[in-house]
């Protein structure tokens, strides 16, 4: 039985050696059998070359490296693709989430669960403004998502190799792993663990990116902000019947009149951002149409260091089925 870890890196420099011997450290414990793979996701700083240093010190290790940042969940994305592992699992490079934790994962999954989740009981070091943000965006997600999605949970996990083979077949380039990890089903289980505050470095995920996450999230995930059209625009009906009851009332059977001005610049407006908001919630969706119709590699490899031959040749195979796929779509329309 083969462990594979994923570690996605951005700009890890000051914590990767130390999260590198821990996750050694930890996974000797657990089994002789594993390896580590480190994805650099385009960093800026010394982390590529700090990378290949462990790699040249350690067979264990792979690393592959992308030819631009692609963002965290195309990192993993990447990791996914490369694995070769029974069981997967997926820790940041940071050690928010404790590898020791890994060791509960692996023995649910050795007593039968595809999926480990780490739940998340207590976050050190953040700020009271994430935490109360981390926690509503959670609880709306699942609101709104057709899959429910257990609340406050990462992407810190161990998967079955069954899973991540379903994960590989899902194409969509909106990726929000923890969102489809729910939707591929199978025997899942939490584990709740504390989150420690970042060892080093800053965090990659400033207010702005985390809104930006949050909505792709439920973007991806729900048709409830269409739905919501329908309603708003139900609404807006049963209001204006009311005043279009009202005002004829007004009109006919009293001898004055519900003034101009006041109500038609309240109307005109109202209706307008009604209609803006939602033109903008369908462009969303159309916006993501056309980037998934663009059909685009999700992420591009720079380098692979650590892997066999034939390995190579499995990643390259898997990448050619994905065009095929895209190429007969095309000729069956
Ligand atoms: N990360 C990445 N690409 C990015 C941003 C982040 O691979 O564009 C990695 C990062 O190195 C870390 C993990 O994703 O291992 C989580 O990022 P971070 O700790 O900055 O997020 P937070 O824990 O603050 O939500
Ligand atoms: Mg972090």
């Amino acid at each position: 039985m083969l462990i594979s870890i994923i570690v996605p890196c951005y700009n890890e420099q000051d914590v990767i050696h130390i999260t590198h011997n821990r996750l050694v450290s930890v996974l000797e414990e657990i089994t002789p059998q594993f390896e580590l793979i480190y994805v650099d996701d385009g960093s800026q700083d010394e982390t590529a070359n700090y990378l290949r240093q462990i790699q040249q010190q350690d067979q264990r290790v792979k690393v592959v490296l992308l030819s631009r940042n692609f963002g965290h969940q195309m990192a993993v994305t990447a990791g996914l693709d490369n694995v070769t592992g029974d069981a997967i699992v997926l820790i940041d490079a940071d050690l928010q989430d404790p590898p020791e934790v890994i060791k509960e994962m692996v023995n649910r999954w050795y007593e039968g669960y595809d999926v480990a989740y780490g739940v998340r009981t207590d976050r050190q070091g953040e700020t009271p403004f994430k935490l109360w943000s981390a926690k509503a965006f959670y609880r709306i997600m699942n609101g709104l998502s057709d899959v429910p999605i257990p609340l406050d949970t990462g992407d810190f996990r161990l998967m079955d190799r069954r899973v991540v083979e379903a994960l590989k077949m899902m194409p969509e380039r909106d990726r929000f792993l923890r969102g489809m990890v729910s939707w591929v089903g199978f025997r899942q289980v939490a584990v709740p663990y504390q989150r420690s505050p970042r060892l080093a470095g800053v965090s990659k995920y400033p207010l702005f990116k985390m809104i930006r996450f949050a909505v792709d999230g439920i973007l991806s995930f729900s048709l409830v902000p269409l739905r919501l059209a329908i309603w708003a625009g139900l609404l807006t009906v049963a209001l204006s019947i009311i005043g279009i009851i009202y005002a004829l009332f007004v009109r006919f059977f009293t001898l004055s009149w519900v003034p101009g001005w006041t109500i038609s610049f309240i109307a005109i407006l109202f209706i307008g951002g009604i209609q803006l908001v939602f033109l903008g919630v369908i462009g969303e969706y159309i916006g993501r149409i056309y980037r998934e119709h663009k059909r685009r590699p999700l992420y591009l490899v720079r380098e692979r260091l650590g892997f066999s031959f034939n390995q190579q040749n499995g990643h390259v195979d898997r990448q050619k089925k994905v065009t095929y796929a895209g190429e007969n779509s095309n000729e069956m329309l």
